[in-house]
């Protein structure tokens, strides 16, 4: 048994993510988490909301509400949805948690201890009127470039020239409109990642078996113009984790938080802490996933994240555990995606176009969109979302191959032999034939599933489920059973088994009509039908079982003209 940590990146607190983030990192995690348990191996799948930061705090004033309790309502509302997507976290933490506010605190201490810590005194925009220092991106004004009069303090987004805030003319307070601002000087924590640069390149190189892509995302940002920078890890905000050197105050720093960049990826770590303590376990639990002089030198760590994210995941959070010089587990396996578009365009959380995780689960249950996002996942290059293919694939795939499968062979059998599995008759050659192409296909779809091909576990899904209609239509038992009924029964029982075949196979994509099958046929043996013949073979004659309710519903024209007028921008 294999043992295998996986974490998904963590979504911002700040709404309701939609379907792009949803297959950029979370519903493949949920993917493999669910395959390789099905494997019988042993898993720990951890997310969480990454909570801190000034967005966070914007939002929560937005909203009217204090911070806090703003985070922890969101925190309910994404775990609610998660839920409803079947997302099988063991934990779905908070990075705000005192677990995270606390190993957070443990490893500045330790990088600060190993000298991997300066201080830098800098000058920032003060707001009067809003009481606190403004972040680059909340300073207005108008740009000396071109002259566009809501330039960033970061960049102008009309002419995109990178700016500092002291270059605008006019320049106000995002948040309050206010342009009774001052530059102050203010002291911060940097992480020397630059004299970490020769120990992260090795660590890289040692990764024969991570895609090109990655590798070269991750020597781009080592090696390009100066090399790997130094990073700022605190913030002059209220809302975030105090900075201190582990337990101990940190002279000069108080008042300050860390950044949130520095803290959301500990969380993964922390997230281990959070589910062993939600549960009444003791630390060496959890431990056994993060230190390898615990017992996790054997544990396979993989991380799922959008392309965005890689850099990050590959030098910054590495920094930080290697440069704590502690026996954290570090990431084996990246898996990164691509953007999924929207019809013609780009999925938009502020002008609301597109579908939101929560508007799905509102038209369809959570299968039909698994199967559409998981096999159009954005892989080798960006994908894009349309209604028509939508609805094309959830009829042919879903409805047409896997659907009209299980209706026709339980409603036959049903009908000529009653609601059990039929008696008589033996496998003859059609059926030999029909597992031998079962298992080459078996042997695929383990193979791509192992190395995270999601595209191409899809297809090979969907092929497994069409060569059993394929064979029921050639062997067509309602024929057959008017000249040789006992030979009818045993392509029945063929059929019956196939379900229970298709409902172990599929559960990683579509849980919820797997679980609808496995209570139709009354069993739950979800063990992994490596023998193919056997498994074939697992219900016996006389087995009861009773016919399903529709599996999934077509998506009828008007529904999808309907939505794609509802969705195609503004959400309120
Ligand atoms: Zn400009």
């Amino acid at each position: 048994m294999e043992r295998i940590l996986i974490t998904s990146a963590i979504p911002y607190i700040n709404g309701i993510k939609h379907l792009g983030n949803l297959v950029g990192s979370q519903l493949p995690a949920d993917l493999y988490a669910r395959y390789q348990r099905g494997r019988g191996n042993e898993v720990m799948f951890l997310c969480a909301t990454d909570e801190h930061g000034t967005p966070a705090e914007l939002a929560a004033a937005k909203a009217g509400k204090p911070v806090a309790e703003y985070c922890a309502e969101m925190h309910e509302v994404q775990a609610e949805i998660a839920k409803g997507f079947c997302l099988s976290f063991d934990h779905f933490g908070r990075s705000s948690s005192p677990q995270n506010h606390a190993l957070t605190q443990h490893f500045a201490g330790k990088l600060a201890e190993a000298g991997l810590i300066r201080e830098v005194v800098e000058k920032q925009v003060y707001s009067n009127a809003d009481g606190r220092f403004l972040p680059d991106r909340y300073i207005e004004g108008t740009c000396p470039n071109c002259g566009f009069e809501k330039a960033r303090g970061d960049q102008c987004e009309e002419c995109t020239k990178q700016l500092d805030p002291t270059d605008l003319i006019n320049p106000r307070s995002a948040i309050s409109g206010s342009t009774d601002l001052e530059v102050r000087e203010t002291k911060h924590l940097y992480l020397c990642q630059s004299a970490m640069k020769d120990q992260l390149d090795a660590w890289i190189d040692s990764k024969a078996d991570w895609p090109v892509l990655t590798t070269s995302i991750a020597k781009k940002w080592l090696h390009d113009g100066d090399g790997l920078q130094d990073r700022g890890i605190t913030r002059d905000l209220d809302w975030g984790i105090p900075v201190k050197k582990g337990e101990e105050d940190w002279p000069g720093m108080e008042g300050k938080v860390f950044y949130v960049w520095f803290d959301a990826p500990i969380e993964y770590i922390a997230c281990a802490k959070e589910w062993a303590d939600a549960h009444g376990k003791a630390d060496a639990d959890w431990e056994r996933w993060w230190r390898t002089d615990k017992g996790a030198e054997d544990v396979k760590y993989v991380q799922f994240m959008g392309k965005d994210n890689v850099p990050f995941h590959t030098l910054s959070f590495p920094a930080t555990i290697l440069g704590s010089g502690e026996p954290w587990k570090l990431v084996d396996h990246l898996k990164s995606f691509n953007y999924l578009n929207y019809d013609g365009g780009q999925f938009s959380t502020s002008q609301g176009r597109g579908v939101f995780m929560d508007q799905a689960l509102e038209i369809l249950p959570a299968d039909y969109w698994r199967w559409w996002l998981l096999s159009h996942a954005p892989e080798s290059s960006d994908s894009e979302f349309t209604w028509e293919n939508f609805q094309q694939s959830v009829n042919k795939d879903l409805a047409d191959v896997l659907g009209n499968f299980v209706s026709r062979i339980t409603k036959f059998c049903r009908s000529k032999f009653g609601e059990e599995v039929p008696t008589g008759g033996e496998y003859g050659e059609q059926e030999l034939a029909l597992i031998e192409e079962l298992t080459t296909r078996l042997r695929a779809y383990e193979q791509h599933m192992e190395a995270m091909e999601v595209r191409k576990s899809a297809q090979e899904l969907r092929a497994i489920w069409v060569a059993g209609n394929e064979y029921l239509q050639s062997a067509a038992p309602w024929s057959v059973f008017k000249e040789d009924p006992e030979r009818a029964a045993a392509q029945v029982r063929l059929g019956l088994n196939l379900i229970r075949f298709y409902a172990v196979l599929s559960a990683p994509f579509i849980p919820q009509a797997s679980a609808t099958l496995m209570a139709a046929l009354n069993s739950s043996d979800m063990g992994w039908p490596t023998d193919v013949a056997a498994a074939l073979s697992a219900l016996p004659a006389g087995h009861g079982f009773t016919v399903p309710e529709v599996l999934f519903a077509k998506i009828a024209d008007e529904q999808r003209e309907d939505w794609q007028e509802r969705f195609s921008g503004t959400r309120d």
